[in-house]
């Protein structure tokens, strides 16, 4: 009899291991979120996102709505990294600048012969301008004053650090002309310019940040202009690119000048690989609870459903998203 039921339990074995291949849909109904440090506005992108799904999964299986779907969103190197991640499938989502969705998906700039057609557009969220922030007693009042200083170009993997690329390219300016270029995360970045470790960090960041609130507002630094005819060619040659403004006095008390920029959107994103029904879950949760949603960062106030679904995006939209904009007659 032991032996029988022995057997049994190894043919269920067998059949349990056989039959998983087929079951990838319950493994998929664990995503992971790419954001960025843990300071910044991706960050709470990603967690607010996890936020509405975990509500709907909640009150859904009152309603007898029964994704399920867990989430989780931890901090992670940025735009580049998260498309990247989502390229292996370690990711099943991430939020990143719509330049580099549109470099990744064209196989343009960095990304140059690693081309992801299999990239999806999912929503675009909060515009983020490029910042770039010098330290107090540094007299960088321009680009051209960085040479000589010592610069934080950013980590590799965060869109930031891809922006700074393009824009040392296009001022025909080499990391030999900076006294040091440093690597440091868009977490580390404020202490070390508030400390005078580094003149002048660049950040593509939503408004209002508390990490450029603690660099202007705690210890004096300045934003400095990037309104060159090279960022105008930059804006005028690029789908992905926006003037941008950061008015004086609104968001960061101790901020004299306007700040005159260029910036990107933020936009989150995922595989052709990832299953329908989980991304038109994911899409569903935060349209349903946007009210809720745009409560949960001031970047988002102006958060739009129509421009969400077109802004910024240059990969194809996910067939999961699209099942849903469709329902609510947006597309
Ligand atoms: N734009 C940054 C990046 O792509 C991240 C900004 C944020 O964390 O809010 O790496």
């Amino acid at each position: 009899m032991k032996k029988i039921l022995v057997s049994i339990l190894a043919s269920i074995s067998v059949l349990f291991t056989f039959s998983l291949p087929t079951t990838t849909v319950i493994a998929a109904d664990f995503i992971s979120i790419g954001t960025g440090g843990p300071t910044g506005v991706y960050f709470v992108v990603g967690n607010s996102v996890c936020r509405m799904v975990h509500k709907e999964a909640a009150e859904g299986r009152k309603e007898g709505r029964k994704h399920g779907i867990r989430c989780a969103a931890p901090s992670t190197g940025g735009s580049n990294y998260n498309i990247g991640q989502i390229s292996e499938g370690e990711l099943q989502f991430g939020v990143a600048q719509s330049d580099w969705q549109y470099h990744a998906y064209n196989g343009s700039s960095k990304w140059e012969g690693k081309q992801y057609s299999n990239l999806r557009a999912v929503f675009s969220v909060h515009p983020e301008p490029f910042q770039l922030i010098a330290g107090k007693g540094t007299g960088i009042k321009s680009w051209g004053d960085l040479k000589g200083k010592v610069v934080n170009i950013g980590n590799p993997g965060s869109g930031q650090r891809g922006t700074m690329e393009v824009l040392m390219e296009k001022h025909g300016t080499s990391m030999s002309d900076f006294k040091q270029a440093t690597e440091l995360t868009s977490s580390e970045q404020v202490g070390a310019l508030c400390d005078g470790k580094v003149d002048a960090i660049g950040y593509t960041v939503g408004v209002p940040n508390g990490a450029i609130g603690q660099a202007i507002d705690g210890c004096g630094a300045h934003f400095v202009n990037l309104d060159s005819n090279i960022e105008k060619a930059l804006v005028n040659d690029n789908p992905f690119y926006a003037f941008a403004n950061i008015p004086a006095g609104v968001f960061y008390s101790a901020q004299k000048n306007d700040a005159v920029t260029f910036g990107v959107m933020a936009t989150f994103v995922s595989s052709a690989d990832v299953n329908n029904d989980v991304v038109y879950e994911v899409v569903r949760a935060v349209f349903e609870n946007l009210d809720d949603f745009k409560k949960l960062h001031p970047a988002f106030k102006n958060l739009d459903p129509k421009q969400m679904i077109s802004n910024g995006l240059s990969a194809p939209l996910h067939d999961g998203a699209v099942k849903y904009y469709k329902e609510q007659g947006w597309m």
